[in-house]
């Protein structure tokens, strides 16, 4: 027979049903599993006057997977849509063992057990509810004509901004792993792509143990030509993003309120921007915050907490762009303006970055200037080939996705928001 899902049931048709059992109880009479597929729940309820299936039920545990035949009736006694499943027959395709975490064990332990841990009800959603954010996004930008590519994340030189770079052994030589697509996206505008983005892992060898921090992260990489400025670049962040947002809101907004308590909210109007120095007399102004002198030309973690507080009370919205950073703080592939500003701007989103954006440099002569002014000059080599034999104007960005479920989710620590942690003391499963 073939397997129905638990959505698709019809009332008294001769079905059969498989999942994980969610949980079962044992009571005098009944036998109640709370039987799980990938479209929802079902009670199956096993009158224990039928012996032998009642002995068979009796013997499953949590977590086991099985198949049911039997037929789905309406129940007034059933919460949740009242549909009940009454089997005939069960057949145990895997039996679990009792599980070696519980609800309340320690991140360290919940982690070695991930595939576990994320059965249960505030975790079960968190992958599917990522997937869709990328879905939309990447619907978003297959509506604006992007391609899709995939570029290498194995690399023969240890390239741009100075994150620290993962160094692996590649037969007799040396290798690194790509810290991010940069480099490749720009050669993709070279080669007349137009407009391009990648959804992959992106590495970063900092030894940094925050909430937001992962030493591998899968990264939305996008970049675009004949931009005029970054403006449009941040304008199309703006669309995309309400876009996503609003598709979240139609399809998992109740179950993100329900199991996580975060309403979705669909911008209704341009995010606010600000420059970073203005943000900095603002923040002063307001919270008595100082910028830390090591800090200055760039935000810390403080600085997006309070930055984010003050587009809330000042514009009412949850998103602000912060742009005129300094230039010692940018990297030097960000085009400048005639008074040196670098034409750039990173995106904050309920408290955090999520995103750094820019007009790209796209004059040989200008970025060869900018690279020899950072010292980069024989490091960029190969990356300054691309802009010898034609460039047009471009600009792009990348975003965190961890970080966008992180903050979508409100949960407590981007481990969670990953489907499986990397982070300086974090190399299993
Ligand atoms: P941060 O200052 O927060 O460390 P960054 O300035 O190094 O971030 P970028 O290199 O501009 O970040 O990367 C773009 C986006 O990628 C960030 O806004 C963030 O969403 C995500 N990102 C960067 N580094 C990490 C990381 N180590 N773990 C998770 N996400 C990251």
């Amino acid at each position: 027979m073939e397997r129905v899902l638990i959505k698709n049931l019809e009332e008294n048709e001769l079905s059969k049903i498989s999942g994980m059992i969610k949980t079962i109880r044992n009571t005098k009479y009944m036998i109640f599993i709370k039987l799980k597929d990938r479209t929802g729940y079902i009670q199956v309820s096993v009158d224990k006057i039928k012996e032998e299936l009642a002995e068979k039920c009796a013997a499953l545990t949590t977590g086991s997977f099985v198949s049911f035949t039997g037929k789905m009736v309406m129940s007034e006694y059933v919460k949740d849509g009242g549909k009940e499943f009454l089997p005939d027959d069960v057949e145990v395709l895997s039996l679990a063992e009792a599980y070696p975490i519980e609800e309340n064990a320690l991140p360290d332990k919940k982690l070695d057990y991930r595939w576990i841990d994320l059965r249960c009800d505030a975790k079960e959603y968190i992958i599917p509810i990522q997937s869709a954010f990328v879905k939309y996004l990447r619907d978003y930008l297959y509506n604006q004509d992007f391609t899709e590519i995939h570029t290498p994340k194995i690399i023969g030189t240890a390239s741009e901004s100075g994150s620290s770079v993962f160094e692996v052994k590649y037969f007799n030589d040396k290798a690194y792993l790509a810290q991010s697509p940069q480099f490749y996206k720009q050669m993709a505008i070279a080669s007349g792509l137009e407009r391009v983005f990648e959804v992959a892992p992106a590495f970063r060898a900092e030894n940094s143990n925050t909430n937001r921090h992962c030493t591998e992260f899968t990264s939305f990489d996008l970049e675009f030509a004949y931009i005029n400025s970054y403006e449009d670049v941040m304008h199309l962040e703006e669309e995309m993003l309400t876009y996503a947002l609003g598709k979240l809101k139609e399809n998992f907004g109740d179950i993100i309120k329900e199991r996580f308590g975060q309403e979705v909210i669909v911008p209704n109007k341009a995010f606010p921007r600000i420059k970073l120095f203005d943000l900095y007399k603002e923040l002063e102004k307001r919270y008595g915050y100082k910028i830390p002198e090591h800090d200055i030309g760039d935000l810390n973690a403080e600085t997006e907490k309070l930055a984010c507080k003050f587009a809330m009370e000042e514009y009412g919205s949850e998103f602000l762009f912060i742009t005129d950073y300094s230039k010692a703080k940018r990297p030097f592939y960000h085009m400048r303006d005639e008074n040196d500003v670098p034409q750039g701007y990173d995106l904050l989103w309920r408290g955090m970055e999520i995103t750094s954006g820019s007009q790209r440099e796209h004059r040989y002569d200008h970025l060869k200037h900018n690279a020899d002014e950072k010292g980069l000059t024989k490091d960029v080599e190969f990356y300054m080939q691309f802009f010898k034999y034609g460039m047009p104007p471009h600009g792009g960005f990348a975003i965190g996705v961890d970080r966008l479920t992180l903050l979508l989710l409100g949960l407590d620590h981007i481990r969670d928001a990953q489907f499986i942690f990397r982070g300086p003391n974090r190399l299993y499963p």
